[in-house]
């Protein structure tokens, strides 16, 4: 029998299967208090405070018995770093093929700002068309290993249409709360997977807060990313991609348009990770959180130097990713920025409709507002003299475009 790499199925599950470190999570920690709680039940936040739980792996029994070449003959998906993931049966594994996305070398849009290594890391090629598929494939995973049937969703738009279709692809029912100004793509294509969808009057956050109150009664699990402790174990993996495509010596520059943080809050984990099963040394890249000047609450707590975001008030922005106007894992997003000697800057939504043709001009790359928020971020850090020539700096494209 042929088997094509990533394309057959029941070989692609064969292949973890036949893994030999066995199951490889220990527990969730709480990321305020360190309280610790099982995986093996349903989990949302720190019952003691509130905060995101994030999950623990048993990285000793890696170090030094799982070498980077195991990767080689994977394919080329978020599953081949299976043994930094949270699922430990895969029969579990509820995909639609998350393929690795490609980091592309954009050599005319870099010279166009004086700088030789400007990479997009292309997110549009995911499933449902953003990065939210990443962590919604693990998010969905991981509640059928628990054997979750109900899960309700507050989102700004890509979660949801992320949800709908893996929650569909699970034989899972997806419960989701959005606003009614959320983007046609995205109500369509919740509706066309057979979610039940609830447009609400308000932001992300009012959308949560219903989620909150109506799930106990429903018997709903509530999936609201850094509430749900696996969706950033899916983000994380963009890290790791990185970290493998660029031969495991990290860029020097992340530039990543921030709405709830979980992709830097991951990546900073993931980075993490990384470095204590010996496969990446202790550099680490500046983040650059990008946000709209009208949702900006993480660039104000940054620059007030606060370790807190307050909630926004009144927030807009064509880049709906970026309406989200409080993050439970604030505290996280300002660490991260803060340790890696980072950043947190703004960029108007006319300066993200400007770039919007910056890289399909020069690269024949399309982008969604997000992706092009990144581009006007990195324009105005080349010209206040924050990125040296000589950097190289990774832009994130999380999702494709759409009219
Ligand atoms: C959700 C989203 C973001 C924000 O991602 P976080 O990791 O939650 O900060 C950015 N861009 C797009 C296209 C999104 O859908």
């Amino acid at each position: 029998m042929i088997h094509q790499t990533g394309v057959n199925k029941e070989f692609f599950l064969d292949q973890y299967l036949s893994f030999s470190h066995g199951e490889t999570l220990r527990d969730l920690a709480c990321s305020k208090c360190g309280e610790t709680y099982p995986h093996t039940i349903p989990q949302n936040v720190c019952s003691a405070c509130g905060k995101p739980l994030l999950a623990r792996y048993t990285l000793e029994q890696l170090t030094g018995t799982w070498p980077r070449e195991t990767l080689l003959s994977r394919p080329a998906s978020l599953w081949r770093y299976w043994e930094l993931l949270p699922i430990s049966n895969p029969a579990d594994i509820v995909t639609l093929g998350e393929t690795m996305t490609p980091l592309i070398h954009t050599k005319t849009l870099g010279a166009k700002f004086g700088l030789s290594e400007v990479w997009v890391k292309d997110e549009s090629r995911l499933p449902t068309g953003s990065f939210k598929a990443r962590g919604l494939a693990m998010a969905v995973s991981k509640a059928k290993s628990l054997g979750l049937t109900q899960l309700a969703i507050p989102s700004a738009g890509n979660a949801a249409t992320a949800l709908a279709a893996y929650a569909a692809a699970a034989g899972m029912t997806a419960h989701i709360f959005m606003p009614q100004d959320t983007p046609a793509f995205n109500k369509e294509t919740c509706q066309l997977s057979g979610a039940n969808v609830t447009l609400i009057d308000g932001l992300i956050n009012d959308a949560g807060r219903i989620v909150a109150e109506r799930k106990e009664g429903k018997g709903w699990f509530d999936v609201s990313t850094l509430k749900e402790p696996y969706r950033v174990e899916g983000k994380k993996t963009m890290g790791f991609e990185l970290a493998e495509q660029f031969e495991w010596e990290l860029p020097d520059v992340i530039i990543y348009p921030t709405g709830g943080g979980t992709g830097i809050v991951g990546m900073w984990k993931g980075f993490a990770e990384l470095e204590a099963v010996g496969w990446i040394g202790k550099k680490r890249p500046r983040f650059i959180s990008v946000q709209s000047t009208g949702c900006a609450p993480i660039v104000k707590a940054w620059e007030e130097g606060a370790t807190e975001a307050t909630p926004w008030k009144e927030a807009h922005t064509i880049a709906s990713g970026l309406r989200v106007p409080q993050a439970i894992g604030d505290f996280l997003i300002l660490a991260a920025i803060r340790k890696s000697n980072g950043a947190a800057i703004t960029v108007t939504d006319e300066a993200i409709r400007e770039a919007m043709q910056l890289l399909p001009t020069t690269e024949g790359l399309l982008t969604c507002p997000e992706g092009a928020a990144t581009v006007a971020a990195l324009k105005q850090l080349v010209s206040d003299g924050r990125i040296e020539s000589s950097e190289r700096v990774v832009l994130f494209n999380t999702g494709g475009y759409q009219s």
